[in-house]
């Protein structure tokens, strides 16, 4: 089996069957990425790297790699087909059934021979902390070189943990410069700065885009569909420094301009606003869809999409500099780096831009990162702005723990008393 191959025409499938154009553009994209993946194993061009979620894109783009990145690429997975066959093949393999099933779904794939080889790996620090033993155990199996991009430095820079400080930028700078020598190294080719250059450019439309369309979802009412949030997130964190990025957000800010506007609308009724807090359960992306349909429940905010309000430009001037800033500020990234107490506080800020009555936190329940402090996300909301909120517990990718009818059957008792 191929799994970029398989993708290539499930991406097709689900492009052909989206609702809308926007959705429909989101899986035409990942359907050429997997596409080019294929035909560069094929043609052997040596461009081809598995690479953690939190890879700096815009050098990998700069320098004509293309990468597959494991945690969103078993979101994407599961999102069109079932994964229970890469989650027992790393159970088969030794790694517990506790740890994340977006890091057992990528190991999976490679210990079950899924993936087509590629020419290199790249692992990174941030956020996550199993991510840097997941391409760790993929580069083993797959015999492959493989690069750690740590992204967080010693404690004598960085104090408290992970804040953003001019430390932790020299910091940083210093592994993205021996990064670029690692892949100049596999592909013989240097990087090009001026290219460089052009990508931040890039990035930096595709970014003040998204913002625009992520200031639009806070209109009541929202005029962007529940189910597009993760897309967005998908886009900007696979093809930021490309103009298929840029491409994508003009297509989303038009749609929702057209919905604010009025020359379109949406096919329900917004009755209750809730904000997202947390993980999704990708292998029901139609659990979105029915809240609105059967309950008017839309999602204005959410975690995976938050943007502080503190990102900076990217300066392409310093394009290496700017991209180790990134690293602190990114959308994905943003959120959940640094204590937990920062995380409840934008929880807190972004429930309130929503102007939600509720909130929903979907525990990934063996995420290591979240887990722990998902009660005192809870107890602030609660607390501070004085509205319901409910934790799911479910997984991002594997239903068995909570089946898309029973998550169906525990919202709707919430939603229920939203009613009332
Ligand atoms: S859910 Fe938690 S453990 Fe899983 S990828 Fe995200 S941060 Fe990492």
């Amino acid at each position: 089996m191929n799994i970029v191959k398989e993708l290539v025409g499930l991406c097709g499938i689900a492009r052909d069957n989206a609702p809308t154009e926007s959705e429909a553009f989101c899986y035409e994209l990942l359907r050429r990425q997997y596409q080019k993946i294929d035909e560069a194993v094929e043609e052997k061009k040596g461009n081809f790297a598995i690479v953690s979620c939190y890879s700096p894109m815009e050098l990998l783009h700069a320098m004509d790699i293309l990468p597959l990145t494991t945690l969103l690429h078993a979101a994407i997975t599961s999102m069109v087909r079932p994964c229970q066959d890469f989650l027992d093949a790393v159970t088969g393999y030794g790694v517990p059934v506790d740890i994340c099933s977006m890091h057992r779904t990528a190991a999976g794939m490679a210990i079950a021979g899924a993936f087509p080889t590629p020419d290199f790996i790249i692992g990174t620090s941030e956020v996550c902390d199993p991510e840097i033993k997941t391409t760790e155990v993929i580069a083993r199996i797959l015999n492959r070189p493989n690069f750690y991009l740590e992204q967080v430095a010693s404690y004598d820079v960085i104090h408290p943990h992970h804040w953003y400080n001019e430390g932790v930028v020299a910091y940083y700078k210093k592994e993205l410069g021996a990064l670029v020598g690692f892949i100049e190294k596999q592909t013989g080719k240097n990087l090009d700065i001026d290219r460089l250059r052009e990508v931040i450019k890039l990035s930096n439309e595709a970014a003040a885009l998204y913002r625009e369309v992520s200031r639009l979802r806070e209109h009541v009412p929202t005029p962007v569909r529940n189910v597009e949030f993760f897309y967005h997130c998908l886009i900007y964190s696979l093809f930021a420094g490309t103009q298929e990025a840029v491409d994508y957000f003009n297509l989303c800010l038009k749609d929702a301009r057209e919905v604010v506007e009025g020359k379109r609308s949406l096919p329900y009724e917004e009755k209750h606003r809730i904000s997202w807090l947390f993980c999704l359960p990708c292998y029901s992306m139609d659990l979105f869809n029915w809240m609105e349909k059967e309950h008017g429940v839309v999602i204005p905010v959410d975690m995976v999409n938050y943007w502080t309000g503190d990102e900076e430009e990217m300066d392409p001037s310093d394009p290496i500099d700017a991209i180790a800033r990134k690293g602190y500020w990114a959308p994905l990234a943003a959120v959940y780096i640094g204590p937990g107490e920062k995380w409840s506080e934008r929880a807190v800020e972004l429930s309130q831009k929503g102007k939600v009555e509720a909130a929903v936190i979907m525990n990934n329940y063996n995420c290591k990162e979240g887990c722990f402090i998902l009660r005192l996300i809870r107890d602030t909301v609660q607390e501070r702005l004085g509205i319901p909120v409910k934790i799911i517990d479910a997984d991002v990718i594997d239903p068995s723990l909570a089946p898309p009818d029973s998550l169906k059957d525990e919202l709707e008792g919430f939603f229920e008393t939203l009613e009332e």
